[in-house]
């Protein structure tokens, strides 16, 4: 590597290599101990730790730490302290110990906790994460870190998704333990990431307010000769762009993350990168990172990257794939196949255990992807649908159709051990559907581009370990030449009870949503309708069983997502009055008037007639918008606010759109000088 480009992978990571450098043998032999057991650390430990942490950072330019966290808002949150500090005579030293780098203590109040922090006592802590490792950034060290409030409730990301972790672990270890694996100790959940973005230019980018504000166009005509953009992703990527891909690639290797870039197929300056999989919680950490560093060095590069689910209306918009899978720490891929017959029953145990989690909780999964950006994408024949369903594979499914149809034992066995030839690449022909088998992972593809991907992962972690839970228990006092028959009687109970989840055909036809609605599939198209359903007596007893959330943190959630739905479609609303009122309007009239001096011409009075007509009628719209976006907005109740919104408002902006969309067909450019589409995606 020294030699190579890669020479400076991982150097701002305080990684295992690093700790073994910078720490005592035996306080480095004590943190893997501690971190393997999950266990506590001692002040002894956390302060030998902070030195070591400290001397690394100094010696790469660092002055001043953070704790790295990451609150409801979504995004990343720090706040930096210097390393130097005073002594008792009042000189500089430098002081950092194991206690301010275990606990911290932000200035709380400004993040969103639903409630949760006004109820209780305003002050909340950060608390070191240390299966997350340190990193540095702008001449920061950041320290992953947990948010919680003063009473201990939750308030990030972050918590959660290691409660969930360890919930997973322990009960798909006993599970393997149970079915032969007898030496796993730990599970751990393995996601790798596929992230989607686009590229504008900065300058076009700052003369479109909506797209500032909002993330996304509220209006804009697509390019003369519609959606035929497949062109471009043929075509090789600019230079410029290489050039900003080249940057982002470097400055991911110095974090550490394991990052191929590639240009994406969908739409013009759309773009992909993905990461190597790696623990559940790294994962979502390195999400955070990678869209912080695209948005930055796109910013040096003259452009704006763009995460919004639908930046532009009429092209497709970005998701986020969540490639799912879980590992033991004996290299056990649960979703693997593998070899011998005790491979593939327990390939067929736990992939009946995620079928019968996802048709149990299809409203909680839609949840997680649920984010007003999505609205735009989900069910609009680009992204999957709202409806959640599996599609396994033929020959996966046509493998459990014979175990279900009851064959004899000899044919069930043979039949099984055919499982380890399933061609991996041969399972995922199938991109309309919403979670997918793809050969040893299952890939949940409804996540918008937008958002931190830590709930959807909290949802996977505990609902599967609810459905092993169940199974563990009809296997509790059974002996271990029994359980073989047992699981395949499981097998064909949970593919009988819950074939409804499993499709295969094209997810996005109308001929689905109507067979869904058939078999009883929840429909869920909007996020708010999605949030609403988030206290379902199903879902409150199913987290706060696993104790992976209190009733408490739960309404909590529920409260702050709401309050995100709101003031998105608030925020839009704003964006579109003033967009209208102070562009449109203006650039309508502008037109209208030059119309008067050759009033005599056919043409131009058809043409004057046309614009006066979009104008008032553009007129009337924003009225109206502005009368009911005043009347909707004094509901206090937070979700009914949201659907009201989502049932009134949104569509007026939709109307409001069509109309502006209309005009700026046939307005003339030397008036109309908001950049158009073709302008921003060329
Ligand atoms: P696609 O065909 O959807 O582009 P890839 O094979 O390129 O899929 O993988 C997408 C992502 O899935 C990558 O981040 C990859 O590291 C990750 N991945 C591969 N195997 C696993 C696994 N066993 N568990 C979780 N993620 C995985
Ligand atoms: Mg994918």
């Amino acid at each position: 590597m020294e030699k190579t480009v890669f020479k400076d992978f991982a150097s701002m990571v305080f990684s295992k290599d690093v700790m073994k450098e910078y720490l005592p043998k035996d306080v480095f032999k004590k943190f893997l101990e501690i971190k393997e057991s999950s266990g506590t650390l001692d002040k002894t430990t956390a302060d030998a730790i902070a030195h070591g942490m400290k001397e690394w950072a100094i010696s790469k330019g660092c002055t001043h730490y953070t704790h790295w966290f990451q609150p409801l808002t979504g995004s990343t949150a720090e706040k930096h302290d210097a390393f130097i500090d005073s002594d008792d005579e009042g000189k500089a030293i430098i002081r950092f110990d194991g206690k301010t780098l275990i606990k911290g203590e932000p200035d709380a109040s400004s993040f969103p906790s639903g409630g949760l922090r006004s109820t209780f006592e305003a002050r909340g802590y950060t608390y070191w994460d240390y299966t997350s490792p340190a990193f540095i950034r702008n001449g920061v060290l950041c320290i992953p870190s947990v948010f919680v409030s003063y009473y201990g409730e939750s308030l990030d990301k972050k918590g959660p998704l290691l409660k969930s972790m360890a919930l997973v672990s322990e009960k798909a270890s006993e599970l393997l333990r149970k079915i032969g694996y007898e030496d796993v100790k730990k599970v751990t959940p393995m996601v790798g990431l596929e992230q989607e973005y686009f590229l504008i230019d900065r300058p076009l980018y700052k003369e479109r307010m909506d797209l500032m504000l909002t993330g996304r166009t509220l209006f804009g005509h697509a390019a003369p000769k519609g959606q035929e953009f497949d062109d471009h992703y043929f075509g090789a990527i600019p230079t410029r762009v290489q050039a900003f891909m080249k940057e982002v690639n470097e400055e991911l290797w110095k974090l550490g993350i394991f990052v191929k870039t590639e240009h994406n197929e969908v739409a013009p300056m759309q773009f992909e990168l993905a990461p190597l999989f790696c623990d559940a919680n790294i994962a979502v950490d390195q999400n955070q990172l990678i869209m912080d560093i695209l948005k930055r060095v796109a910013h040096k590069h003259g452009y704006a990257c763009l995460l919004h689910e639908k930046p532009f209306d009429s092209i497709n918009g970005s998701g986020k794939h969540n490639n799912y899978s879980l590992v033991s720490d004996t290299g056990v891929n649960v979703f693997d196949a593998g070899k011998s017959e005790k491979d593939h029953l327990k390939f067929l145990l736990f992939t009946s255990c995620f079928v019968k989690a996802v048709d149990t909780y299809p409203e909680l999964l839609r949840l997680s992807a649920a984010n007003p950006g999505n609205d735009f994408r989900l069910g609009c024949n680009e992204a999957p649908p709202a409806i959640i369903s599996i599609f396994l594979g033929d020959y996966v499914e046509s493998i459990i159709d014979e175990v279900v149809n009851g064959k004899t034992k000899e044919t069930t066995s043979t039949t099984i051990e055919g499982l380890s030839y399933i061609p991996k690449d041969a399972t995922d022909r199938n991109r309309t559907s919403p979670v997918a088998f793809t050969g040893n992972k299952f890939e949940f593809r409804m996540l918008g581009s937008s958002v931190s991907p830590s709930f959807p992962n909290v949802v996977l972690n505990t609902i599967i370990a609810d459905s092993i839970d169940e199974f563990l228990k009809t296997i509790e006092d059974k002996k271990p030449e029994e359980i073989k028959d047992i699981i395949i009687a499981f097998v064909k109970e949970t593919f009988e009870k819950h074939s409804k989840v499993l499709f295969s055909k094209n997810g996005y036809s109308e001929e689905w949503v109507e067979e869904a609605a058939r078999r009883g599939l929840p429909n869920i198209k909007s996020s708010i309708e999605a949030i609403a359903q988030f206290d379902l007596d199903k879902n409150v007893e199913l987290l706060t069983k696993h104790k992976v959330f209190t009733k408490v943190e739960i309404d909590a959630r529920k409260e702050v997502l709401a309050e995100q739905y709101v003031s998105s479609i608030s925020l839009e609303v704003k964006s579109m009055l003033y967009m209208a009122e102070s562009y449109i309007i203006p650039f309508m009239e502008k037109e209208i008037r030059g119309y008067k001096e050759i009033s005599e011409s056919v043409f131009a009075v058809k043409r004057k007639d046309l614009l006066v007509s979009y104008l008032d009628s553009l007129a009337l719209k924003l009225d109206t918008l502005r009368a009911t976006y005043a009347s909707v907005s004094i509901i206090e109740d937070s979700v009914e606010k949201g659907l009201k919104y989502r049932s009134e408002i949104v569509p007026m902006l939709a109307d409001i759109k069509d109309i502006i969309n209309d005009y700026e067909k046939i307005a003339n450019k030397e008036i109309y000088t908001l950049p158009t589409y073709p302008e921003m995606l060329y």
